[in-house]
């Protein structure tokens, strides 16, 4: 394993952490253990395994793109999550958990959503083992992402409206987490990213490991045992970014990841203390959490996870911002030079390649396709007429 474990406290230096009510405490304690058990235990990683290579096509293949390498003159390789069952990455975090959650002898998962993205995964995985799922979610997120709350129905989930606040992703986050507290003998919380409360942030990082452990052995195979240059990914929570970072922190290699400019909690954030961790956090002059803003719903969080924000502050990984312009014509080059559509959230790291590839002319850079664009092609009719 490249990226430590957290302190006891689960602090990745001053960041992270447990900060929630007393009434949350035990639950907290009682999943660290049961994850620590799990994780150690030959049993659950063989079920693990075998359900990410049957069920969600593992291991993603390792793209190496010729025309998109010869446009930007780098040489361009990509991990390929959109590959994965679900179209992203997040299915590896989902049924981690929903295997510990079941090993714990919970039924029940609760999720938070905000694009729908991370609610359609919870609901996928809760099918599969057949649990319950209830999925949090602001009303406003509900109206703008219909398609992906009938999916969740579809699937057998519940969706319930958050009405407080800005009705979006971080009151979505409140209510989940006010719904495990009362219910946390049958109910496991299967929170979305690395953030959150300890272990989340820990916890949602292992069960995503496997796409750097994957990377690292295709790259060596690629590069006659050499790592790349770069490796880049873009940051929302930030489960996608450590998750790949973490074959490579070992390693020579730079380390970047990317958020939008509407919601650079790295870029433009101080920290503060929000959902349970300390982080980086958008905050107005008096301390309130601001709203994110980005052409991709996945991205709009205010926050980052606590361990982002430690490589940040130790220098090991650096965050660039791009605009929601750099992002629509990086959706348009991978898929006018390689025939993928990306989801917007990884044309935001194609972005950046983009932009800075004077910079970066002559040399190999890793990025993480972490999900398909299917989801966004009727938005991006829009904007582009
Ligand atoms: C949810 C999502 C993200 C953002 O989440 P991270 O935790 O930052 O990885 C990025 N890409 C895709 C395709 C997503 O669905």
């Amino acid at each position: 394993m490249s990226l430590p474990e957290p302190s006891t406290s689960g602090r990745f230096g001053e960041f992270g952490g447990r900060f929630v009510p007393e009434t949350l405490v035990p639950a907290c304690l009682e999943l660290e253990k049961a994850f620590r058990s799990a994780w150690a235990d030959p049993t659950f990683r063989g079920e693990l395994d075998a359900l990410l290579a049957d069920y969600a096509g593992r291991p993603s293949p390792l793209t190496e793109c010729h025309r998109l390498s010869e446009e930007l003159g780098v040489r361009m390789l990509l991990k390929r999550e959109d590959l994965n069952h679900t179209g992203s990455h997040k299915i590896n975090n989902v049924l981690g958990q929903a295997l510990l959650a079941r090993r714990m002898g919970k039924t029940r998962l609760v999720a938070e959503t905000g694009a729908g993205q991370h609610g359609v995964a919870s609901a996928t995985a809760a099918a599969l083992l057949g649990m319950e799922c209830m999925v949090y979610m602001g009303e406003v997120d509900m109206q703008r992402q219909a398609l992906n709350v009938f999916r969740m129905r579809l699937l057998g989930a519940e969706v319930v409206p958050a009405m407080s606040g800005s009705r979006t992703l971080k009151d979505a986050v409140n209510e989940a987490m006010r719904d495990w507290v009362a219910t946390v003998e049958s109910t496991h919380y299967c929170l979305g990213s690395v953030m959150g409360p300890h272990p989340y942030p820990w916890m949602v990082r292992e069960f995503h490991t496997v796409i750097g452990t994957e990377s690292r052995q295709q790259c060596a195979e690629l590069l006659d045992g050499g790592v790349p240059d770069v490796v880049t990914a873009c940051v929302g929570g930030g489960s996608n970014a450590i998750g790949i970072f973490s074959g490579f922190a070992d390693t020579e290699a730079e380390l970047v990841g990317v958020e939008p400019a509407g919601g650079a909690a790295v870029g433009r954030g101080v920290p503060g203390v929000v959902h349970g961790m300390k982080s980086y956090l958008m905050q107005d002059e008096f301390g309130q959490v601001q709203e994110a803003h980005s052409i991709s719903a996945g991205l709009d969080y205010p926050g980052v996870g606590p361990e982002h924000s430690h490589l940040a502050s130790i220098g090991r990984a650096r965050y660039e911002q791009v605009t929601d312009a750099e992002v629509i014509d990086a959706f348009q080059l991978l898929s006018r030079t390689e025939g993928i559509i990306p989801a917007l959230e990884p044309a935001h790291a194609l972005a950046w390649v983009s932009r800075d590839r004077a910079a970066l002319a002559g040399r190999t850079v890793l990025l993480n396709l972490s999900g398909r664009g299917d989801k966004d092609v009727a938005q991006m009719m829009d904007v582009l007429g």
